[in-house]
């Protein structure tokens, strides 16, 4: 790539980080979340989201759209990226799971900002692809597993928070089991067909769980592996 390639790269994300913490800012009193992050904002004004999604979609990649990545998914948009990343409020230390490793991107952005990401793609494709992107961006702390994410990760919990990309008409059992007391999971929740909200989850130190709406999302649904 040219430079000047890299800078036209470096100019429209930048335009994507003001569209997507103007759409913080409309979502305020939905999210309850004031303001986009400094971690997050940092985060996405670097990931090269560009050099995640597929050649096709280079153009687009920095568009506030979700992106069809082939093998019938797509990625959310940059804003739901970002948002669902301040809810699970990463701090570095942190070692955080995904569900739906996809593009990879979701990943980067977390990795970017916690100690260590465990990212689990059920598509074989697509967690091959996105590892050896990730790998080649020089992410060393994102680790892809490819297999059925309704199981979580059991040898690497408890995690300090869980983002799931798909949805699901329930929360998987086993990721509310992995969540350290105090953490918190992001997960849209609706059945196939029905109005899906992105719902945050959290475990309270007495074993209990909060759970609140966030937002009418859509995502694909996360399929039942086996
Ligand atoms: N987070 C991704 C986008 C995810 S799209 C990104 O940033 O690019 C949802 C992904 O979940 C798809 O890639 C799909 O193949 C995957 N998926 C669906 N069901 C799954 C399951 N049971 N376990 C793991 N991954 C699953």
């Amino acid at each position: 790539m040219s430079a000047a390639q890299a800078q036209d790269f470096a100019a429209l994300r930048a335009r994507m980080v003001a569209e997507v913490e103007a759409m913080y800012a409309e979502t305020r009193f939905e999210t309850g979340v004031a303001a986009m992050s400094p971690a997050v904002r940092a985060a996405i004004a670097k990931v090269e989201r560009h050099r995640l999604v597929p050649p096709e979609q280079v153009a687009l990649a920095y568009r506030n759209h979700p992106l069809p990545i082939g093998s019938g998914q797509t990625i959310s948009q940059p804003y739901i990226v970002a948002i669902s990343t301040d809810l699970i409020a990463p701090v570095a230390g942190h070692t955080v799971l995904e569900v739906g490793t996809g593009s990879g991107y979701q990943a980067a952005v977390l990795a970017e900002i916690v100690g260590r990401v465990y990212t689990i793609e059920i598509v074989e494709a697509l967690g091959k692809r996105a590892a050896a992107r990730l790998a080649e961006l020089g992410y060393r702390n994102v680790e892809v597993r490819i297999g059925d994410g309704y199981a979580g990760w059991p040898e690497k919990a408890p995690f300090d928070g869980i983002v799931v990309t798909a949805a699901a008409p329930r929360v998987p059992p086993a990721l509310l089991e992995q969540l350290r007391p105090g953490g918190r999971m992001v997960i849209p929740l609706g059945a196939e067909g029905a109005i899906q909200y992105l719902v945050v989850i959290t475990r309270r130190a007495d074993g209990g769980y909060d759970e609140r709406r966030v937002l009418p999302v859509r995502f694909v649904p996360l399929v039942p592996g086996r």
